[in-house]
């Protein structure tokens, strides 16, 4: 026997388990499905949610009442799930730590049954803190869906928008509106105030949009100097009140340059959708004729059809 050396080698294995443990940025942990108690849980809870292990491991209330209160309903229905499953690994839901942040995490759990103490269910579960994941994946779909100049929705995210929209119109027969807007002779405020000037036009005419829309509406640079609109659930007279008040918002601009102060006009095609649209395409293929039109007509209105 070598029980020196076998002690040794525990004691050692154990040191290295906790460093591990207090080294990992997630939570390990044990619950007993019967007693719902928490039987253990590593050093990184304290870190994560800055509560004490002893109160936890006296009450798992402690563990609940940090879940952001939204998420509670969520957290308790997918760790139940694992029963049923044998693991749940998606779960993700905010906690509240004790100093007042709001951190995402992933809490994966696993049926472990402890066979010698009489086929209790035991839970076990790793709760990482993706916070800093989350906030990147939401950095990364602002960048993919928002244009970066005029900070609105980018041509792509805006026809997916729209598409979903003119899908619940018809589902639910509610009216829909669509509006293109193109700046008028924009060609000229580039070549007389230069290109950079002309981007400053573009800033402003995005903004004016955006003041003008209502909750709920979308609005998305889709080309150049081209920006359309989507008005869910707007009447075709109500969508040509809000199609005037862009048209007056813009047209009260003003603008300066090297002490030469100038505005800018639109024109914009609006249409709505009708029952025999099938495609978000008819609507955009209308209100593009209409906007050609007001073009044609001499600029610097709203043409409807
Ligand atoms: P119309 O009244 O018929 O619409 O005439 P227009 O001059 O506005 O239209 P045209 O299509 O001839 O010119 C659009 C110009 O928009 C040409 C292009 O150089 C400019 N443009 C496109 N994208 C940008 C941009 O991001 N910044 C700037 N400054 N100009 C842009
Ligand atoms: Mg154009
Ligand atoms: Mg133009």
């Amino acid at each position: 026997m070598h029980a020196q050396g076998e002690v040794a080698r525990l004691k050692e294995r154990e040191q290295l388990f906790s460093s591990l443990l207090v080294s990992v940025n997630a939570v390990l942990w044990a619950f007993d499905w019967e007693t719902q108690q928490m039987i253990y849980v590593s050093p990184a809870y304290e870190r994560i949610f800055g509560r004490s292990v002893g109160l936890l491991l006296a009450d798992y209330n402690e563990w609940r009442d940090s879940i952001y209160p939204d998420d509670l309903d969520y957290a308790d229905r997918s760790l139940a799930e694992v029963l049923d499953k044998g693991s749940v690994e998606d779960r993700e839901y905010r906690i509240i730590s004790a100093d007042g942040q709001i951190r995402w995490l992933s809490d994966k759990c696993f049926v472990s049954h402890q066979v010698d103490a009489g086929q209790r269910v035991i839970v076990v579960g790793i709760a990482e803190d993706i916070t800093e994941k989350k906030h990147l994946e939401g950095e990364l779909q602002r960048l993919a869906t928002t244009d970066v100049l005029t900070q609105s929705s980018n041509r792509r995210h805006f026809f997916e928008c729209a598409h979903r929209e003119f899908e619940q119109s018809r589902l639910n027969d509610t009216p829909m509106a669509f509006l293109l807007l193109d700046i008028d002779d924009f060609k000229m405020i580039n070549d007389t105030y230069g290109h950079q000037e002309g981007d400053h036009v573009l800033q402003r005419i995005a903004e004016t949009g955006r003041a003008v829309l209502r909750r709920g509406d979308l609005f998305g640079r889709i080309g150049g100097e081209e920006f359309a609109a989507v008005f869910p659930g707007c009447a075709p007279d109500m969508a040509m009140q809000i199609a005037e008040r862009l048209q007056r918002e813009i047209q009260r601009l003003s603008f300066n340059h090297n002490g030469k102060s100038y505005g800018v006009t639109v024109s914009q095609g609006l249409t709505s959708i009708q029952p025999q649209d099938e495609m978000l395409d008819s609507l955009f293929s209308r209100s593009d004729a209409a906007m050609y039109q007001a073009k044609r007509q001499g600029k610097n209105q709203i043409v409807p059809a």
